[in-house]
């Protein structure tokens, strides 16, 4: 056996595994359950319900107006783009790096996605987008943060708004993130979130729908199935506001029940906490990345608010047969890493060109960045110390390949 492997540290931790569910959220589950009332309208007098409370909840720590409680992350998107009004054969501009529920909420209105180039720090190209937007003719632009990174809010409101383009959020990896100290998904018409077991909060599914326009969530809580009952909500437009669209929504039955919702509120309450931890688990491993030959951490702007609850890095120019032995590499001592330009889609990750139900696009810077981009998940399982050994061992396995190949 070789001596340098015998001495080689490993990582034995979980990528996958997630905290448990705090207790005095299982003992609200439990309650919810023994009063056998799971559906959100189903409530005792006095009583307006877990969902209730925790769209008030949610609403005021985004601050926005109003807010609704659905079944996943991709029905909030969903809802979000048709109750702007996106219909079959609208173009919907994306961004050609995000993940298959992106997409997949645009195919599900049979609207048509038209991806934009994504740049080296990984959110969307601003270029790409002005010229797409006027190119494609689309009302719409469903940008997605994607593995946390928010793009200059500023300037992209700024770019949308005089192209007349509609903005919609999929915050999927930035609950508890922000612009400038903007809530992410406060700067579009709709913010969307998900609840779903991999993000901030953990519900096993679920999905959150913010927005300060009355008719918008009028809408978007007619198509959740809130029947005739919308005047329980308690984060929601005036009842008159229903009036307008309350014969003319369908019913797209996506409500999200008082068991999650009971899960959830204890959970966002402590988010502000749990958003330090991961951001302290995140500047670790970068700081010990930085400075690695031929490895490239992502930069993150002052104005941004991040989570680190997932860690990117580019290995540019290193060819496909070495990014692949860096991954194994890791992968044999323990560190998991998506590799982004991999010619078949794993796991959770997929590319632009695997979504084959949207007309082939070509996007060349894209394909440049995604070839050489890792992806990391950080578990907040994870103690600081986890993350320096993960970081050396990248950086370990990274220096090895480059000194092999060099
Ligand atoms: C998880 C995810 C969503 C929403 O997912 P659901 O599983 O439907 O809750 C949306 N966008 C991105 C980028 C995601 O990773």
């Amino acid at each position: 056996m070789n001596l340098h492997s015998m001495t080689k540290t490993n990582f034995t931790g979980n990528f996958t595994q997630q905290e448990p569910i705090p207790e005095v959220a299982i003992a609200a589950a439990v309650a919810v359950m023994r009063s056998g009332r799971l559906h959100r309208y189903n409530t005792a007098e006095g009583d307006d319900g877990e969902v209730a409370h925790l769209e008030q909840e949610f609403a005021e720590l985004t601050g926005a107006k109003y807010c609704l409680a659905v079944a996943s992350g991709g029905y909030a998107m969903g809802a979000a783009l048709r109750a702007v009004g996106v219909g079959p054969g609208d173009k919907v501009l994306s961004n050609g790096f995000t993940l298959a529920p992106v997409p997949g909420a645009i195919a599900a209105v049979n609207a048509v996605p038209v991806f934009v180039e994504v740049t080296q720090s990984l959110t969307i190209d601003f270029e790409d987008l002005a010229a797409k937007a006027a190119s494609s003719g689309a009302k719409v632009l469903l940008l997605s943060h994607m593995r946390g990174h928010i793009c200059d809010m500023d300037r992209l409101m700024q770019i949308c708004d005089a192209a007349g383009i509609v903005v919609i959020e999929d915050c999927a990896h930035t609950m508890g993130g922000g612009w400038r100290d903007v809530a992410s998904g406060r700067h579009g018409l709709f913010g969307c979130y998900s609840t779903q077991t991999y993000k901030h909060i953990n519900s096993g599914e679920g999905g959150l729908l913010v927005t300060d326009d009355a008719e918008m969530m009028a809408k978007a809580i007619m198509l959740s199935g809130s029947y005739m009952l919308y005047s329980r909500h308690k984060a929601a437009p005036p009842v008159d506001t229903f009036e307008k669209v309350k014969y003319v929504t369908p019913n797209v039955s996506g409500r999200m029940d008082n068991l999650r919702a009971a899960i959830l509120r204890p959970q966002l309450a402590d988010l502000p906490a749990q958003v330090a931890r991961w951001n302290a688990l995140y500047r670790t491993i970068e700081e010990d990345l930085r400075n690695t030959p031929g490895l490239q951490v992502i930069e993150r702007p002052e104005e941004e608010n991040i989570v680190g609850s997932s860690i990117q890095m580019l290995l540019p120019d290193v060819a496909p047969a070495a990014i692949e032995a860096v991954v194994e590499g890791c992968k044999a001592r323990g560190v998991e890493l998506k590799w982004f330009g991999a010619p078949v889609p794993l796991a959770f990750t997929s590319r632009y060109d695997s979504w084959r139900y949207a007309p082939a696009q070509s996007l060349p810077q894209t394909d440049r960045i995604l070839a050489g981009l890792l992806d990391m998940r950080l578990p907040l399982t994870f103690s600081l110390e986890d993350g320096r050994v993960i970081a050396e061992i990248i950086r370990d396995e990274v220096l090895q390949i480059r000194a092999a190949t060099h």
